[in-house]
Protein backbone atom coordinates (compact mmCIF):
# COMPACT_ATOMS: atom_id res chain seq x y z
CA UNK A 1 0.00 0.00 0.00
CA UNK A 2 1.35 3.48 -0.90
CA UNK A 3 0.94 5.68 2.22
CA UNK A 4 1.30 9.01 0.70
CA UNK A 5 0.15 10.79 -2.58
CA UNK A 6 -0.01 14.97 -3.46
CA UNK A 7 -3.66 15.65 -3.85
CA UNK A 8 -5.75 18.88 -3.88
CA UNK A 9 -8.64 20.68 -2.35
CA UNK A 10 -10.58 24.48 -2.70
CA UNK A 11 -10.34 26.79 0.05
CA UNK A 12 -14.52 26.80 0.81
CA UNK A 13 -13.98 30.66 1.39
CA UNK A 14 -12.24 31.53 -2.07
CA UNK A 15 -12.16 28.87 -3.92
CA UNK A 16 -8.11 29.17 -4.08
CA UNK A 17 -6.37 25.42 -4.84
CA UNK A 18 -4.55 23.66 -2.20
CA UNK A 19 -1.78 21.17 -2.54
CA UNK A 20 -1.71 18.55 0.20
CA UNK A 21 -0.07 15.33 0.80
CA UNK A 22 -2.39 12.82 1.19
CA UNK A 23 -1.51 9.90 3.35
CA UNK A 24 -3.51 6.21 3.10
CA UNK A 25 -1.66 5.11 5.97
CA UNK A 26 -0.07 6.42 9.25
CA UNK A 27 2.18 3.81 11.34
CA UNK A 28 2.53 5.50 14.96
CA UNK A 29 6.07 4.23 14.90
CA UNK A 30 7.55 5.30 11.75
CA UNK A 31 5.03 8.16 11.15
CA UNK A 32 6.17 10.40 14.03
CA UNK A 33 4.94 13.75 12.79
CA UNK A 34 0.98 12.69 11.47
CA UNK A 35 0.89 11.12 14.57
CA UNK A 36 0.71 13.78 16.66
CA UNK A 37 -0.89 15.66 14.34
CA UNK A 38 -3.74 13.06 14.12
CA UNK A 39 -4.35 12.91 18.33
CA UNK A 40 -4.05 16.74 18.53
CA UNK A 41 -6.36 16.63 15.92
CA UNK A 42 -4.99 18.88 13.12
CA UNK A 43 -4.31 15.99 10.71
CA UNK A 44 -7.01 17.56 8.47
CA UNK A 45 -6.78 20.73 8.53
CA UNK A 46 -5.59 23.16 5.83
CA UNK A 47 -4.88 26.81 5.97
CA UNK A 48 -5.25 28.68 2.73
CA UNK A 49 -2.14 30.56 1.25
CA UNK A 50 -4.61 32.96 -0.07
CA UNK A 51 -6.72 34.43 2.37
CA UNK A 52 -5.58 32.78 5.23
CA UNK A 53 -8.78 30.61 6.24
CA UNK A 54 -8.16 27.27 8.21
CA UNK A 55 -10.61 24.31 7.41
CA UNK A 56 -10.64 20.46 7.04
CA UNK A 57 -10.39 18.59 4.11
CA UNK A 58 -11.53 14.96 5.29
CA UNK A 59 -10.06 11.56 3.28
CA UNK A 60 -10.21 8.08 4.11
CA UNK A 61 -7.11 7.30 6.02
CA UNK A 62 -5.80 4.29 8.19
CA UNK A 63 -4.13 4.42 11.22
CA UNK A 64 -1.85 1.91 12.72
CA UNK A 65 -0.28 1.30 16.44
CA UNK A 66 2.28 -1.51 15.79
CA UNK A 67 2.21 -1.42 19.84
CA UNK A 68 -1.35 -1.81 20.62
CA UNK A 69 -1.49 -4.20 17.37
CA UNK A 70 -4.95 -2.24 16.74
CA UNK A 71 -5.54 -0.71 13.07
CA UNK A 72 -8.09 2.43 13.39
CA UNK A 73 -9.93 3.01 9.94
CA UNK A 74 -11.77 6.44 9.12
CA UNK A 75 -13.58 5.42 5.42
CA UNK A 76 -14.81 8.42 4.36
CA UNK A 77 -18.73 8.07 3.29
CA UNK A 78 -18.04 9.27 -0.37
CA UNK A 79 -15.51 5.77 -0.63
CA UNK A 80 -17.95 3.87 0.42
CA UNK A 81 -20.95 5.19 -2.05
CA UNK A 82 -18.41 4.40 -4.71
CA UNK A 83 -19.03 0.87 -3.74
CA UNK A 84 -22.30 -1.47 -4.47
CA UNK A 85 -23.25 -3.13 -0.65
CA UNK A 86 -22.08 -6.85 -1.40
CA UNK A 87 -18.20 -4.91 -1.29
CA UNK A 88 -18.31 -3.29 1.54
CA UNK A 89 -17.02 -6.15 3.99
CA UNK A 90 -14.21 -6.22 1.55
CA UNK A 91 -13.78 -2.77 2.05
CA UNK A 92 -13.52 -2.92 5.84
CA UNK A 93 -11.51 -6.33 6.23
CA UNK A 94 -9.82 -6.82 3.09
CA UNK A 95 -6.42 -6.59 2.97
CA UNK A 96 -5.57 -7.17 6.70
CA UNK A 97 -3.83 -10.73 7.37
CA UNK A 98 -3.28 -10.12 11.27
CA UNK A 99 -6.13 -12.18 12.75
CA UNK A 100 -4.79 -10.90 16.13
CA UNK A 101 -5.44 -6.97 15.11
CA UNK A 102 -8.39 -5.12 16.95
CA UNK A 103 -9.91 -3.46 13.83
CA UNK A 104 -11.71 -0.60 14.63
CA UNK A 105 -13.58 1.21 11.69
CA UNK A 106 -15.22 4.68 11.93
CA UNK A 107 -17.20 6.66 9.46
CA UNK A 108 -16.86 9.83 11.48
CA UNK A 109 -13.07 11.67 11.36
CA UNK A 110 -13.71 13.25 14.65
CA UNK A 111 -14.94 9.96 16.33
CA UNK A 112 -11.57 8.59 14.27
CA UNK A 113 -9.31 10.73 16.01
CA UNK A 114 -10.78 10.05 19.27
CA UNK A 115 -10.20 6.73 18.79
CA UNK A 116 -6.64 7.22 17.96
CA UNK A 117 -6.39 9.08 21.10
CA UNK A 118 -7.95 6.40 23.42
CA UNK A 119 -5.53 4.10 20.89
CA UNK A 120 -2.25 5.54 22.06
CA UNK A 121 -3.42 7.50 25.82
CA UNK A 122 -6.44 5.40 27.20
CA UNK A 123 -8.06 8.76 26.64
CA UNK A 124 -11.67 9.95 25.12
CA UNK A 125 -12.44 13.22 24.30
CA UNK A 126 -15.39 14.04 26.75
CA UNK A 127 -16.30 16.62 24.07
CA UNK A 128 -17.23 14.41 21.45
CA UNK A 129 -18.04 11.30 23.86
CA UNK A 130 -17.12 8.95 20.82
CA UNK A 131 -15.85 5.49 21.28
CA UNK A 132 -13.90 2.79 19.32
CA UNK A 133 -16.68 0.97 17.46
CA UNK A 134 -14.92 -2.56 18.32
ZN1 LIG B 1 -8.92 30.91 0.61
Amino acid sequence: MKAKRMSSCSCPECGSTLQFTEWSFVDSELDLEETYRLTNGTFFKHICPECGMEFNSYHSLNFNDPRSRTLVRYIKNDDLDNKNEGNVSHILLGDENAPDYTIDVLFNPISFMDCIRQVRFGYISMENGAECAN
